[in-house]
C-alpha cells in the first residue's frame, strides 16, 4: 500500500483543492508550480500529446517564422477567414471545403455542434471525455451509457445498438479511440455502426487521438471523415491539440455536412483561428512537413506501445487495452488513485490524471500518458518503485 508522510500529505491536499478549482479538467504543470513551488515536475505524463510533434512544429516555426522575421506578419495581420482555412484543409483531407468547419480547438466545435444539434436526448459513453455532457444545452437530456467493466470498457456492439435503438436519441457520441481508456473501434465496426444508425439525426465522431491508432503493419490511420457524403448525419471532430502536440496553439476542425458549417458560419466564427493556428494548418497539407510528421507519428506510437507491454509487466496494476497514446491505469493493491498521483509528484517529479472524478470508473483509476522514450523508462520505474 502507497503510505504518504506528513509533508506529503499536506502536498496532496494542496493539489486536491487546485484540481478541485480546475472542475473536471486538471490543472497544468505551470499552475501546480506556481502555486506549490517545492514541487519539482520533471514529467508532464498527464497531458496527451505527442513531444516529438511538438519538437518538429517548433523546428519549422523557428526556422520559418521566427529566423526570417515573418513572425511579425504572424502577429501584426488577421488571419484568414474560417472558409479560407477551410479550402487550404480541403485538398489533404480529399474532402470538399464546405463540409469542414474550423475551430478554435475542437472544445468550440463540441461546444457548437452541441448547442445546435444535440436535440432533445444525447447517448454519451461513459467513462468519456466530460465536455459531451457538461456542454449539453439545458434541456437536452443526457442519457449515459455505461461501457462495461468486465469488457475491459470495450464497447458491446450489439448491446449498444439495442440501446440506442430503445432509447431513440437525437444524437450519439463516439469518442475513437475514447478518452480515458484509449478503447478502439475499426474503421469497419465504425461503418457497420454508421450503417445502424443512419436514423439517428447526429451522430458525432471525435477522433482527436485516432493519429495513435492502427490496424496494419504499416500504422496506416483509418478515418470515417471522408464517409460525410455517404453518412450525412455525421460530425467528425478532430483536435491537433495531442497528435501534433500544439494544445496552446488551439487549432481543431470539423467535417459535417454542408449546411450544417453554413448554419454554424452565420453564427460567427469569422476569425477563430489565430495566425499561428493558420501557420500550422498551412504546414499540415505541406508534402514535406507531412512526411517528416509520418516518421514522428510511427516511432511514437511504437514507443507507446513498448511502454504499455512494460507497464503490464508492473505488479499491482492493471492496464487496460489502449490504441491512443495513454493508459488506463487500474491500482488494485488497496491503495487509492488519489495517493498513487501524489506520491508519483512529490517523490517522482512526475504528474499523472487522476481519474476519480470520471463518472463511469468504478474503482481507482489513474491515466498515464506517453511521453518519450527515455521519460517512459522513468515513469515504469518509479511506478514499479511505488507498488513494491
Ligand atoms: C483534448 C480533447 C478535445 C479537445 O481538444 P482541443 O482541440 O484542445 O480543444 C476534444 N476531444 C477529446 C476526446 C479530447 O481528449
Amino acid at each position: 500500500m502507497i503510505q504518504l508522510n506528513e509533508h506529503e500529505r499536506a502536498v496532496a491536499a494542496h493539489l486536491k483543492h487546485l484540481k478541485d478549482q480546475a472542475g473536471t479538467h486538471s490543472p497544468s504543470i505551470f499552475t501546480l508550480a506556481e502555486k506549490i513551488p517545492d514541487l519539482h515536475i520533471r514529467i508532464d505524463a498527464c497531458f496527451l500529446s505527442n513531444p516529438y510533434a511538438t519538437d518538429l512544429f517548433l523546428d519549422y516555426l523557428k526556422r520559418e517564422l521566427i529566423d526570417t522575421g515573418k513572425m511579425r506578419d504572424v502577429l501584426e495581420f488577421y488571419p484568414s477567414q474560417n472558409a479560407v482555412i477551410a479550402e487550404i484543409l480541403a485538398s489533404c483531407l480529399h474532402i470538399s471545403p464546405d463540409n469542414i468547419f474550423i475551430g478554435n480547438g475542437a472544445i468550440e466545435i463540441i461546444q457548437a455542434v452541441l448547442h445546435r444539434y444535440a436535440g432533445k436526448k444525447i447517448i454519451v459513453n461513459i467513462p468519456t471525455f466530460s465536455s459531451y455532457y457538461e456542454f449539453a444545452p439545458t434541456g437536452t437530456e443526457v442519457v449515459y451509457y455505461q461501457l462495461s467493466k468486465d469488457n475491459d470498457y470495450a464497447l458491446n456492439i450489439e448491446h449498444y445498438c439495442e440501446f440506442v435503438h430503445n432509447q431513440n436519441p437525437d444524437t450519439v457520441v463516439l469518442i475513437n479511440p475514447n478518452n480515458p481508456d484509449g478503447g478502439y473501434l475499426s474503421f469497419e465496426t465504425m461503418k457497420y455502426l454508421l450503417d445502424k444508425f443512419s436514423s439517428v439525426p447526429t451522430v458525432i465522431v471525435d477522433e482527436s487521438f485516432i493519429h495513435f491508432a492502427f490496424e496494419d503493419d504499416n500504422y496506416s490511420l483509418r478515418s470515417v471523415a471522408e464517409l460525410v457524403q455517404e453518412y450525412p448525419n455525421i460530425v467528425v471532430v478532430k483536435s491537433m491539440s495531442k497528435d501534433f502536440g500544439i494544445a496552446g496553439v488551439r487549432a481543431g476542425y470539423a467535417v459535417m455536412k454542408n449546411d450544417r458549417v453554413k448554419e454554424l458560419l452565420q453564427n460567427g466564427f469569422l476569425w477563430n483561428s489565430s495566425g499561428l493556428a493558420e501557420y500550422f494548418f498551412r504546414l499540415y497539407v505541406r508534402e514535406d512537413f507531412l512526411s517528416e510528421y509520418e516518421k514522428v507519428r510511427v516511432r511514437y506510437i511504437k514507443e507507446t506501445q513498448i511502454f504499455f507491454s512494460q507497464l503490464k509487466t508492473v505488479e499491482g496494476i492493471k492496464l487496460y487495452p489502449s490504441l491512443a497514446n495513454f493508459g488506463l491505469v487500474e491500482i488494485c493493491d488497496g491503495s487509492n488513485a488519489a495517493d498513487f498521483v501524489s506520491k508519483l509528484l512529490i517523490a517522482h517529479g512526475i504528474y499523472t490524471r487522476n481519474c476519480s472524478d470520471k463518472i463511469g470508473l468504478e474503482g481507482e483509476f489513474v491515466r498515464i500518458a506517453s511521453r518519450k522514450l527515455e521519460e517512459n523508462i522513468i515513469i515504469v520505474n518509479a511506478i514499479r518503485e511505488l507498488m513494491s
